[in-house]
């Protein structure tokens, strides 16, 4: 960890194994905070948040860029780190570097310019006053992050936070925050004080609860499950702070009866099978057109049989493994669950060497199984759903308690059009998957997809309060 600008272990000296998921070999330990560590952390962050807010923004702006330098400058590093302690594909994990440093580049960029406003002379009575705003930093504010893309998501968090002067505490998640630490380090490296941006490794149940709960925390920014969220939301209500919560989702993907079926195929399996199909916006519900069910499938098996599996870090390989042993398993009973709901399996079905997934075709799904509505499968599954018309396909996205984001294949504007705004989600993406985000983009979902929007084109408002300042009687009409 490094609290206060110092290495540091826990008090109790306890520690996380942080395992090669493709290979369980060992690579590293880190601590497994403890109460009194987080304690000590949000108590220098204390400190650090005065000397952040009180730092200008030009200077906050030059730093943050020379991290996006730094961390451009390391990116292989970092990638074969991140490959390395997740298995995320190789090609992927250089993707997810690159774009993280490119969004804090974008954060500082915008920050620069992110204006208060001056109130016109609209009421009448005061209209000699002058009233204009400026953003001030709400204080401390706590960054949790999935294990999914743990760099990137920290990247948002941490840059929209720092960027407009407050003082970060990254906990990331447990099963590889290796590369983080690694990335905090460099940023430290780049002039940001040891006391404004800090990361505690530990249990979510200890790190996280006590900075949702602590009153010197002002804001909670949770990427996560829909339960650690509504957890988070609660606690974080007793002392009113700021709770941003991106959380799950079970994203439709709709193929009409007019879809180029090429691009569709094509789609579906950079859809589902990116990250090994462990995002949160992946397609992980896949709505056909009856009259082109068949050979919807006849193409998707086809192109799954020629995707290369294989060590992450090896250039070639396309479909890496997931996180850990129980994540597999849990896709595994996920599948025969919906197996003895009625389902058919055509393909796939079972996990190998431990953490891989057999991609996997579930047909027959009807909207009565948990796969159809509220179940998210965090893994290489492609459940099939066949509708008639165009508002059957709405009813049965629209089915679900989450809302995150949607893709729709059609050769008519019209009807994309037409479903995009019927859909009850934070973002539809036409022609193309819902696996999609843009670093600009408001991202976010509808319903138990979470609340907030994170992009760099609003998350420095959300991470901000905004002061008035008012002077009475100034101004003279000429
Ligand atoms: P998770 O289990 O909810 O964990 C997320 C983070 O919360 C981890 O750092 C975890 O720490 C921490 N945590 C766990 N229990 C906690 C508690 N009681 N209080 C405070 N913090 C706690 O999620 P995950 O399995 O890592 O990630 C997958 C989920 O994230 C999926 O549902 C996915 O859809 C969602 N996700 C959403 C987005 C989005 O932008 N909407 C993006 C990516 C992922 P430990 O690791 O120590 O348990």
């Amino acid at each position: 960890m490094i609290i206060d600008g110092k290495r540091a272990d826990a008090s109790d000296r306890g520690v996380i194994r942080i395992l090669n998921p493709a290979t369980q070999e060992f690579i590293d330990i880190v601590p497994k905070a403890t109460a009194s560590d987080v304690y000590q952390a949000i108590d220098a962050a204390q400190a650090g948040k005065r000397i952040w807010a009180n730092t200008p923004t030009h200077e906050r702006v030059r730093i943050l860029s020379r991290c996006a330098d730094a961390i451009e400058e390391h990116l292989e590093d970092l990638a074969q780190s991140l490959s390395r302690e997740m298995g995320k594909i190789i090609q992927e994990a250089r993707g997810e570097i690159r774009v993280s440093a490119q969004t804090i580049r974008g954060y500082a960029e915008a920050a620069a310019h992110h204006y208060g406003k001056t109130l016109t002379d609209s009421q009448k009575g005061i209209e000699k006053d002058i009233l204009f705003t400026r953003h001030e930093p709400l204080g401390v504010v706590a960054c949790i992050t999935p294990f999914n893309y743990p760099v990137l998501l920290v990247a948002h968090k941490m840059a929209a936070a720092l960027a407009t002067g407050n003082a970060v505490i990254v906990k990331p998640a447990s099963d590889n925050p290796l590369t983080l630490i690694k990335l905090v380090a460099l940023c430290l490296e780049q002039g940001i004080p040891g006391n404004v941006l800090q990361i505690i490794t530990g249990s979510g149940e200890v790190v996280g609860k006590i900075l949702a709960e602590n009153p010197k925390v002002n804001a909670i920014s949770l990427t996560g499950s829909t339960e650690v969220g509504i957890s988070l939301a609660e606690t974080g209500a007793k002392t009113l702070k700021r709770v941003f919560l991106e959380l799950g989702g079970n994203d439709p993907f709709i193929v009409l009866d007019d879809a180029d079926i090429s691009k569709a195929i094509a789609a579906a399996v950079e859809g589902r099978l990116e990250n090994a199909g462990q995002t949160c916006c992946s397609s992980k519900r896949f709505l056909v057109h009856e009259s082109i069910h068949d050979l919807f499938i006849k193409k998707l098996l086809e192109a799954l049989s020629k995707i290369k599996h294989g060590s992450p870090q090896d250039d070639e390989t396309e479909y890496g493994c997931l996180i850990n042993g129980n994540a597999a398993q849990k896709v595994e009973s996920q599948i025969q669950k919906t197996i003895e709901q009625g389902a058919k399996l055509i393909c796939g079905g079972h996990a190998y060497n431990i953490t891989y997934f057999e991609p996997t075709i579930l047909d027959d799904v009807t909207l009565d199984m948990d796969i159809a509505k509220d179940m998210e499968v965090f893994g290489p599954v492609f459940p099939i759903i066949t509708f008639k018309t165009d508002e059957d396909a709405v009813k049965i996205a629209n089915a679900s308690r989450y809302g995150l984001q949607a893709g729709v294949m059609t050769k008519s504007v019209d009807r994309a059009m037409h479903i995009a705004a019927s859909l009850q989600c934070g973002a539809v993406v036409i022609n193309g998957s819902g696996n999609y985000r843009h670093i600009e983009q408001p991202f976010g979902g509808y319903k138990m997809s979470g609340f907030g929007r994170e992009g760099i084109s609003g998350t420095l408002a959300e991470m901000t309060q905004e002061k008035t300042y008012v002077l009475k009687d100034v101004l003279i009409q000429p």
